[in-house]
């Protein structure tokens, strides 16, 4: 069962920052399943969720892998975790990530790295790190991650999984510990592609709460996988991005798995063909997404200050608050997080200002432009998912622009607000690794379909 693999694997891997305890799991499934019985089902009755731990769950720890909350326990839930309880799941604990969701490999976590389950030596992937592992390793059946630039489908490609950044507005934040807003959103993690579309129906859907909250409830989500199961990918239009296949920083192996990928989707029906995005789209994607994300972090994480949020210690007599501050943030902040508020800082200083974030900006508006344009030609953009097999423990963690550069083929859907998948593809040394598959905004129906026929 679950909790026993728990307890005999989550030692060694680190999926978990808390497991709630299995009785009162336990309770609550029979609850939901005898509530789907008098319901006539519900969607996702009596099924174990992992979700991140920059989500809140009511009466659990918030960490988001810092040590900079403290004790903090969640005081109401997120509109994914309501909406979760509504469709029948049981949340069964809160999951390992980097800090902040800053981090590509799970490394930058205060709680000690995840490890990948297919080979313990290797990183699993962040930020979304936990949920991939406790998914991969069988540690929950459903999981929930974020996407900021890559969050959810990086740590699935590297451990075998389905992960979905959906398209921006389709997902509630509400209940979401924010880094950089304007990039990410929750999505579903799973083990097949139905668990995928099933969990991701479960959550979207607009939400008052959510200044950003697109109209309406996408439906037939569900059956959309199932189609591509049964049948295929009859009449999708993709194309494969060639400046991936060209790029020197993707590896050969990667390469191959995207081709392969591509005979698939031919054999299932899909019309498979090889497109441009302009050369600008992987020059520019990267610089953007950093000035950007580390710009908003640099806003968003201002309120731990130990006043209002963080822990509160007793000022010093001699101490102003400027340095009161500056003492609870040096203490409890990890390095990563540190680097970026500085940065960020900096970049939104006046006189810099022009030079970094508002170009970033225009660069954003060009990637955006070019990548909305093409997705008018074809149903779905195929690409790597991540640039290169995972790395082992500490071989990039304090090397910033390693760790920075294998975002390279995830950052573009965050930039350009289209929802965006990862899918397994093959096996590289015995460890998964997966393609990407990127969509219109609102495509996800599209996206699950030619999912199903990757899976079939
Ligand atoms: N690796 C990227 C970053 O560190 C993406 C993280 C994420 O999607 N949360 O910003």
């Amino acid at each position: 069962s679950v909790y026993e693999r728990i307890e005999r694997l989550d030692g060694l891997l680190r999926a978990y920052i808390t497991v709630r305890p299995r009785e009162e799991v336990e309770a609550e499934v029979r609850q939901r399943v005898e509530k789907a019985r008098r319901n006539g089902g519900l969607p996702l009755a009596g099924l174990l969720v992992a979700v991140k731990d920059v989500i809140h769950v009511k009466g659990l720890p918030v960490t988001c892998g810092s040590k900079m909350l403290g004790k903090y326990v969640a005081v109401y839930d997120a509109t994914v975790v309501e909406r979760l309880r509504e469709a029948g799941a049981v949340v069964v604990g809160k999951t390992n990530m980097d800090e902040f969701a800053m981090g590509s490999t799970g490394e930058t976590s205060a709680y000690g790295a995840s490890r990948n389950p297919w080979s313990p030596d290797r990183v699993p992937g962040g930020s979304s790190s936990g949920t991939a592992v406790a998914l991969a390793a069988g540690m929950a059946t459903l999981g929930l991650g974020t996407d900021t630039g890559g969050s959810i489908r990086m740590p699935s490609a590297w451990t075998g999984l389905y992960g979905l950044k959906p398209t921006y507005g389709l997902v509630s934040r509400y209940g979401l510990v924010s880094y950089a807003d304007s990039l990410e959103q929750i999505g579903p993690m799973a083990r097949n592609t139905r668990d995928l579309a099933a969990l991701l129906e479960a959550i979207a859907g607009f939400d008052p709460r959510d200044s950003t909250s697109l109209p309406g409830k996408p439906r037939g989500l569900v059956e959309a996988a199932e189609e591509g199961l049964k049948n295929g990918a009859r009449g999708l239009r993709v194309a494969v991005v060639k400046e991936f296949m060209e790029h020197p920083g993707v590896h050969e192996s990667v390469k191959k798995l995207v081709e392969a990928a591509a005979r698939l989707l031919g054999d299932a029906g899909a019309e498979v063909g090889e497109a441009r995005l302009g050369r600008e789209v992987l020059e520019y994607s990267l610089p953007a997404y950093y000035v950007i994300a580390m710009a908003e972090a640099s806003s968003n994480l201002a309120r731990y200050d130990g006043v209002r949020y963080g822990p509160r210690e007793p000022p010093q007599p001699w101490e102003g608050w400027n340095t009161y501050y500056s003492r609870i943030r040096a203490k409890y902040f990890g390095a990563e997080v540190k680097l970026r508020i500085m940065l960020g800082s900096w970049m939104l200083s006046s006189g810099y200002r022009d030079q970094y974030y508002i170009r970033a900006l225009k660069m954003r508006r060009i990637v955006r432009d070019r990548v909305l344009a093409l997705l008018e030609e074809y149903d779905l953009l195929l690409a790597p998912a991540v640039v290169a097999p995972p790395p082992r423990l500490g071989e990039v963690v304090d090397d910033p622009e390693r760790m920075y550069a294998l975002d390279l083929a995830t950052v573009v859907a965050n930039l350009s607000g289209v929802p965006a998948a990862a899918a397994p593809a093959g096996r590289v040394d015995g460890i998964p690794l997966g393609v990407q598959l990127i969509a219109r905004p609102l495509g996800e129906d599209r996206l699950l379909r030619a999912l199903g026929a990757l899976e079939a």
